[in-house]
C-alpha cells in the first residue's frame, strides 16, 4: 500500500542524506558499483570486505532485490573527515564541538521515508538483507540507527544494535547496559513495551553521531544537527510516537516487547570473533515506510566500516575526557590491533613524571571497553604501530612504568575476560621531562625532509652501473 508522494519541499536546499553522499562519491571516483547477480548470502559481504580499505561499494540488485545495498560508508579515519567536510587533523575536535553544542532536530510533516508504506510486514521480501560472517545466525540488520524514547520524558536517543531476524516481523536485538536498555528496562518495569524505530540509510555523519558517548537523556540527533551545520527534519512515526529523520532511506516502526526473550546470535563481531548466541529482547515491527527506489546500508560484522565507526566518536569522547584533567594531553587513537575499541594510545606533551600513570588511569575510568594504554610523548607517531611499539621498547620498563588493575569492568565482546570482568593494562612509554643532551634524542639525517630524489638520481642506473664498473 503506497501513500501519495508528499510535495516536495520549496524552503530551502535539499537536506544532506545518503543519496546526496552516494552522489558525491561517485562524482569523486570514490564510488564502486557491483554487477547484478550478487547473492545476499555471503557474497555481498565478501565483496565488501574485500573492499573494506578501498571504496564505498552499491549492489544494485542483490539476489535479484528490487532494493539496492551500500556498504563501506566508512573505510578510513579519512573517509569519515571527507563525510563531516573536515580536514583530517580536526576530526576529533569536530565531534567535540559537536557534543557540546548540539543543534535541536525540527519536526515536519512531509517526509520522504514515508513515500511508500507496508502495514503487512515479511522483512526479507521487503527488504535485502544480507548475511555477513560464516557463522552468523543468518540475516541481520546491522546498520539501522535504533531510536527509542525515554518512556517518561519523551527524549530519544539513538544507537546502533545488531539485528537478527528472527521472523517475518520479529528481530532479535542485543541491547548491551546502556541507554536503549536502560529505557527499555523502565518500559518493561511498568508491563508495557518499548516503542522504537529502526532507521536505515541515513547520511553518514548520523551514523557518526549515533556513536557519540553522549550522556544518558543527550538525543544524538542533536549532535547530527551539529555536525551537519543545520538540524536534522524528523517527521512521526506512522504507528508510534517516535520521531525519525525523514530523508532517511527505510524506517521500521515498532516496539520492543516486555517479558519476552528468545535466542539471538551467533554473530561476527568487532573483536573479529562470534558474540554468542543466548536469549536477548525481541522487537516486534508493525510498519515499514521508505522512499521511492530506497537504499539498503549494510555493514559487514567486524569489517573496517564497523571498526571505524566504533573507534573515532570513542576516541573524540576520551580525548575530551582526558583533556579536562590532563591539558598536556595532545590525541588519542584506539588502535586497529586493539580491535578499534580495547587498545588506546594517548599522545602527550608530558610536563611532570608520574603524570603518564594518572592518564592511564583517567582512560580506565573513560570507557569501560578501554583495557590497555599506551601514553607515548608527541614525537611518536600514533597512527603508527610501529612507533608505538618503538616507545615501548626504548622509554618503558615494566618494573617502573607499568599498571595493572585486576578484576574491573571491561567488555563482554572480549572472549578473554571473565563474562565481561577484566584486567586492565597501563603502559608509560615516555621519556624523563628533564634528559641529557642527546639521552632519547632520535636520530636524524639533516636534510631528509627536503632531498628531491629525482633530482639527486640518475635516470638509467644500469648504464651507470655499467660505467661504474667497466672493466
Ligand atoms: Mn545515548
Amino acid at each position: 500500500m503506497n501513500s501519495p508522494a508528499p510535495a516536495l519541499r520549496s524552503d530551502n536546499a535539499a537536506p544532506p542524506d545518503l543519496r546526496q553522499w552516494l552522489r558525491q562519491l561517485a562524482a569523486t571516483g570514490r564510488l564502486a558499483v557491483a554487477r547484478s547477480g550478487v547473492s545476499l548470502i555471503d557474497q555481498l559481504a565478501a565483496i565488501s570486505k574485500k573492499l573494506e580499505n578501498d571504496s564505498t561499494v552499491v549492489f544494485p540488485s542483490p539476489d535479484g532485490h528490487a532494493i539496492a545495498v551500500v556498504a563501506n560508508l566508512f573505510i578510513d579515519r579519512r573517509s569519515v573527515a571527507d563525510a563531516l567536510g573536515v580536514p583530517i587533523g580536526q576530526l576529533l575536535s569536530r565531534l567535540q564541538g559537536a557534543v557540546r553544542s548540539p543543534l535541536p532536530w525540527v519536526e515536519v510533516t512531509d517526509a520522504p521515508v514515508q513515500q511508500q508504506v507496508h502495514r503487512e510486514v515479511d522483512l526479507l521480501k521487503l527488504l535485502p538483507i544480507p548475511k555477513h560472517n560464516e557463522h552468523d545466525s543468518g540475516p541481520y540488520i546491522t546498520a539501522a540507527l535504533l531510536i527509542a524514547r525515554n518512556p517518561k520524558t519523551g527524549i530519544q536517543n539513538v544507537s546502533i544494535h545488531r539485528c537478527q531476524i528472527s521472523g517475518p516481523n520479529r528481530i532479535g536485538v542485543l541491547l548491551l547496559p546502556r541507554h536503549t536498555r536502560h529505557y527499555f528496562s523502565m518500559a518493561e518495569r511498568e508491563g508495557t513495551p518499548l516503542e522504537i524505530a529502526l532507521v536505515i540509510g541515513v547520511h553518514p555523519a548520523c551514523i557518526l553521531a549515533s556513536q557519540a558517548i553522549a550522556a544518558l537523556d543527550q538525543d544524538e540527533m542533536h549532535i547530527a544537527g551539529a555536525l551537519l551545520g543545520r538540524p536534522v527534519d524528523m517527521v512521526k512515526c506512522l504507528s508510534n510516537e517516535v520521531r525519525v529523520p525523514a530523508h532517511a532511506e527505510i524506517v521500521l516502526e515498532g516496539r520492543i516487547l516486555p517479558k519476552v526473550r528468545e535466542p539471538e546470535g551467533p554473530f561476527g563481531e568487532f573483536p573479529q570473533y562470534y558474540g554468542d548466541r543466548a536469549d536477548r529482547e525481541v522487537i516486534q515491527i508493525d510498519v515499514v515506510t521508505h522512499r521511492h527506489n530506497p537504499i539498503f546500508h549494510t555493514i559487514v560484522g567486524g569489517g573496517m566500516e564497523h571498526l571505524i565507526l566504533g573507534a573515532v566518536p570513542r576516541e573524540a569522547t576520551l580525548l575530551e575526557h582526558l583533556q579536562r584533567s590532563f591539558p598536556s594531553v595532545r590525541d588519542v587513537r584506539l588502535t586497529r590491533g586493539g580491535t578499534c575499541r580495547y587498545h588506546l594510545a594517548v599522545q602527550t606533551e608530558k610536563v611532570s613524571e608520574g603524570e603518564p600513570k594518572n592518564i592511564i588511569m583517567g582512560a580506565f575510568a573513560g570507557h569501560y571497553d578501554v583495557k590497555q594504554v599506551v601514553v607515548v610523548d608527541t614525537d611518536v607517531d600514533i597512527d603508527d604501530p610501529n612507533e608505538i611499539e618503538w616507545a615501548v621498547a626504548t622509554r618503558f620498563q615494566a618494573d617502573r612504568d607499568l599498571v595493572v588493575v585486576a578484576g574491573a569492568q571491561g567488555s563482554k565482546l572480549d572472549p578473554s575476560s571473565d563474562d565481561g570482568i577484566s584486567a586492565k593494562m597501563g603502559l608509560d612509554a615516555t621519556k624523563p621531562v628533564v634528559t641529557g643532551p642527546l639521552e632519547f634524542k632520535r636520530i636524524h639525517v639533516k636534510g631528509i625532509e627536503s632531498v628531491d630524489l629525482a633530482a639527486a638520481l640518475q635516470p638509467d642506473p644500469q648504464a651507470a652501473l655499467l660505467r661504474i664498473v667497466a672493466d
